[in-house]
């Protein structure tokens, strides 16, 4: 990915492959920096965690799916090390231990700008970075219960996706002037989904007369994605179901052995989502915040089966407060949804307009507009407002 040069600003992405979403939140910016700023920024992306961190920190984009995966375990994490003083005295605790992954990581990734979209880099970095740096713009790919280690008060703007998560910026100590509400940023062909149904439909082998039901556990195929699966088979509703397993190649396996009694496509890990959710009637999906605002794009009605502890309890909340879905934890009432949805469209048509009405799909052009004020080169801010020193 990288291709610095000595004239262009230089971006430094910092990620991790901890789930899906921040990668694909990074990839997203990229992309629309290429299209707002063609050939005039470069940019590099950095696995922090595998490249920099010690072990065993360094196997996190491994552990997290096992880790993820036991509720009561993520849940706990999420809960002792949330709340400012809690984030605090954690990271002064990891502090020893990551000194000099963060200083390493400084010098060999220079840069004129920081974009961070992981929670867990920012206070190591800004620490580290001192008073006077390249500006630091921190993405958050949350989208409601944001954590606390997203906010440091020396990053030069919080760009977040909701105004829950603007209002828990100011409450974490951010400058109101410094947060800035975007929308989550997704890769611009949701923003764009101008392919046609149909052809979609034709040449994926999907049938055209049935609604079809997009079942999916985010990049890592998480949650109970295969008794769901079951379930609704055993329904016999008259549907086409697509399962998509992401990177858990087991569930694919397992998925693929079974007999299914309607038209049904398992997909491992699929790389034209934005096809998938237009070609799709009703999106079944674990609270995933990239997933999700995906589906408002596509104006998917949406029903989460599960969610992670903590972390994902405020993208519930979300969707279900605004009535762009339902929370359905028990196979048994996504069944009991779809089969509403299904006999009775109109019912999911109007969840379906309340869902696109809460789509943001010119989110990831708006950072990259943010990133090129900041780099003086013109963009969302005004240069007075450009935000370089603290
Ligand atoms: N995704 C994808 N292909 C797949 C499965 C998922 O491109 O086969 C994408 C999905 O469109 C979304 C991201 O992976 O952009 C998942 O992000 P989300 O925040 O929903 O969940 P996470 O995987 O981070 O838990």
């Amino acid at each position: 990915m990288s291709q610095k040069t000595n004239k262009k600003p230089h971006v430094l992405f910092l990620f991790s492959d901890t789930g899906g979403g921040h990668r694909s939140a990074a990839e997203a910016i990229i992309e629309a920096i290429n299209l707002e700023y063609p050939d005039q920024i470069t940019y590099e992306m950095v696995d922090f965690f595998k490249k920099y961190a010690p072990p065993p920190f360094d196997k996190a984009p491994e552990t997290y799916p096992p880790m993820a995966r036991i509720p009561d375990v993520w849940e706990l994490g999420y809960a002792i090390s949330d709340g400012r003083r809690r984030s605090r005295a954690i990271m002064n605790l990891l502090w020893p231990y990551v000194k000099g992954a963060a200083l390493r990581l400084l010098e060999e990734h220079r840069c004129d700008l920081f974009l961070s979209v992981h929670p867990v880099i920012n206070t190591p970095l800004l620490r580290t970075l001192g008073p006077y740096h390249p500006p630091y713009i921190t993405v958050v790919t949350d989208m409601v219960s944001t954590h606390a280690f997203w906010y440091h008060r020396k990053s030069n703007l919080v760009v977040v996706p909701t105004e829950s998560a603007r209002d828990k910026a100011i409450n974490y100590g951010i400058d109101p002037g410094r947060v800035i509400v975007a929308g989550l940023p997704v890769a611009d062909r949701f923003a764009t989904m101008n392919g046609n149904r149909a052809e979609i439909r034709a040449r994926l082998g999907w049938p055209q007369d049935k609604p079809v039901v997009l079942l999916m556990g985010g990049g890592e195929g998480m949650g109970p994605v295969e008794r769901t699966a079951l379930s609704i088979a055993d329904a016999h509703l008259d549907m086409t179901l697509v399962v998509v397993c992401g990177k858990n190649e087991g569930l694919k396996r397992r998925l693929e052995m079974v007999n299914w009694p309607m038209p049904t496509f398992i997909y491992g890990f699929v790389t034209e989502m934005p096809n998938f959710m237009q070609a799709a009637d009703v999106l079944v999906t674990k609270a995933g915040p990239g997933t999700i605002s995906e589906g408002f794009i596509a104006g998917l009605p949406i029903i989460l089966f599960a969610r992670m502890p903590g972390q994902e309890d405020g993208n519930v909340a979300y969707v279900v407060e605004e009535h762009a879905g339902v929370w359905a934890p028990r196979p048994q009432q996504v069944v009991d949804t779809l089969t509403t949805w299904i006999t009775r469209p109109e019912e999911r048509l109007k969840v379906a307009q309340t869902s696109r009405s809460l789509a943001r799909p010119d989110a990831s052009r708006k950072i990259a507009r943010i990133i090129g004020s900041q780099l003086n080169m013109g963009g969302e801010l005004k240069q007075s407002e450009s935000l370089f020193s603290d």
